[in-house]
């Protein structure tokens, strides 16, 4: 049984935090913390009416490593779940190794000046989680997160050489906006406004954002047009996997959320350096355009529809060709009148509340930092099954399209 502390009540702490709630099981003692402490009220509030759960709600800058970890230690907690934002992960990191509690996200580590996101900075920390005996678990959401775990499926128990993956990502839910971004638009946004980047043959390849596109059939939901993306997944698993000849990500955008894209970027909506719009006083177009676009906690009531990601997994098992489908479906609504909230923040909360489960039931536990395919995927998987996130396979012919 652990102490959990929760970091961050936006949608994916919502999700975090009742999924949590409902597995004392794990969790003897729940708290959840942000910067603004009536979000976290609000939460807590719905869990104790819902579940009859008490949380304990803090205010937290995370930004500040000391003041973090003051609170982890107030707490008492083993286990800080940051579900924050990228920009808290090495202050959150920090202030664990200082307190002495594990630490999982569900994002890697970006620099709020530069649109880059990329492990080394969080892989740099390993030392010093190993000399303090602690654990960090990096990247569990869905993607990165599940996405991980299928593929290290695929390569412990149905391959013996895993060649070609494709991480297949389909929001087909519609929240009725002409323009509304599913997560934190200002990471969503610098997320998809990059260069798009796979990596082949030992080599990475960038190309033009949206320039590689092809439509893809979604099991049970539908065919989407696809957009290759550069995903933070792709880093860690080119590392962890071996044998590995190809690696991609493709993301769904309807043809409206891409013009209105176009039209932001065009009129420098999507820059992130700051600007002087008054005496004085600075903003980025980027964090102005946050304020003004729905708050995607906003989004659940209203979106219909599903999600499905998954991982089109190729290789070799007995001498023979194999091609695997391994993916999830998640309805919006469902996950809406069980949290209050929608199924992006639901497909990342609850793998991130199976992430801090696994290390509380000591079903993973290596010191150092880790990322999530380092680990026996069956125990994951398990609880994917009972937390709300069935997932199917499909044996898909050979032939690579
Ligand atoms: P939100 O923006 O809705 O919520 C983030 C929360 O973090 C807010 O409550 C915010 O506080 C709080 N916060 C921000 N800065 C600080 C700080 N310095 N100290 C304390 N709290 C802070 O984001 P989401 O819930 O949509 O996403 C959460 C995380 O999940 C993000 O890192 C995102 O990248 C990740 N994610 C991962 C996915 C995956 O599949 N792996 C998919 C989707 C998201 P306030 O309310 O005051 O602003």
């Amino acid at each position: 049984m652990a102490n959990l502390l929760i970091i961050g009540a936006g949608g994916v702490g919502r999700v975090a935090t009742f999924k949590a709630a409902m597995n004392l099981d794990s969790f003897e003692k729940i708290s959840l913390a942000s910067r603004t402490k009536s979000k976290c009220d609000a939460i807590a509030n719905d869990i104790e009416k819902k579940l009859g759960v008490k949380i304990d709600t803090y205010q937290v800058d995370a930004d500040n490593v000391d003041e973090t970890a003051q609170l982890i230690t107030k707490v008492g907690a083993d286990i800080v779940l940051n579900v924050a934002l990228p920009y808290q992960d090495l202050t959150i990191m920090d202030a664990c190794v200082k307190a002495g509690a594990h630490y999982v996200d569900t994002a890697n580590y970006e620099h709020p000046d530069e649109a880059k996101f990329e492990y080394k900075l969080q892989w740099a920390k390993d030392d010093d989680f190993k000399k303090a005996h602690l654990m960090a678990l990096l990247g569990s959401g869905f993607d990165p997160g599940v996405t991980n775990v299928f593929i290290a499926y695929a390569n412990q128990y149905l391959f013996d050489e895993i060649h070609y993956v494709d991480i297949l990502d389909c929001n087909a839910g519609d929240h009725g906006y002409p323009f509304a971004t599913n997560f934190n638009p200002e990471i969503n946004i610098r997320e998809i406004t990059q260069k798009g980047k796979y990596w082949e043959e030992g080599k990475w390849i960038e190309v033009e954002p949206m320039s590689i596109k092809m439509d893809w059939e979604y099991p049970k939901v539908g065919t989407y047009p696809s957009y290759l993306l550069y995903h933070e997944e792709l880093e860690s698993l080119v590392k962890n996997i071996p044998h590995l000849k190809r690696i991609r990500f493709f993301m769904t955008f309807s043809d409206k959320y891409l013009k209105h894209l176009e039209v932001l970027q065009n009129v420098g909506m999507t820059n992130i350096e700051p600007i002087e719009v008054c005496d004085g006083c600075k903003i980025s177009p980027m964090e102005f355009l946050k304020k003004v676009l729905p708050d995607p906690a906003s989004l659940g009531e209203r979106t219909k529809g599903q999600t499905n990601i998954g991982c089109v997994i190729e290789g070799i098992k007995n001498g023979h060709k194999r091609k695997v489908y391994i993916y999830q479906i998640c309805d919006h609504q469902c996950a809406y009148r069980e949290t209050g909230a929608q199924c992006v923040s639901y497909t990342t909360g609850v793998p991130a509340m199976i992430g801090a489960k696994m290390i509380a039931d000591k079903k993973w536990f290596a010191e150092g930092v880790h990322n999530m395919e380092e680990f026996d995927a069956k125990p994951f998987l398990d609880e994917l099954n009972k937390q709300g996130l069935p997932w199917e396979m499909i044996e898909l012919n050979t032939q690579k399209g």
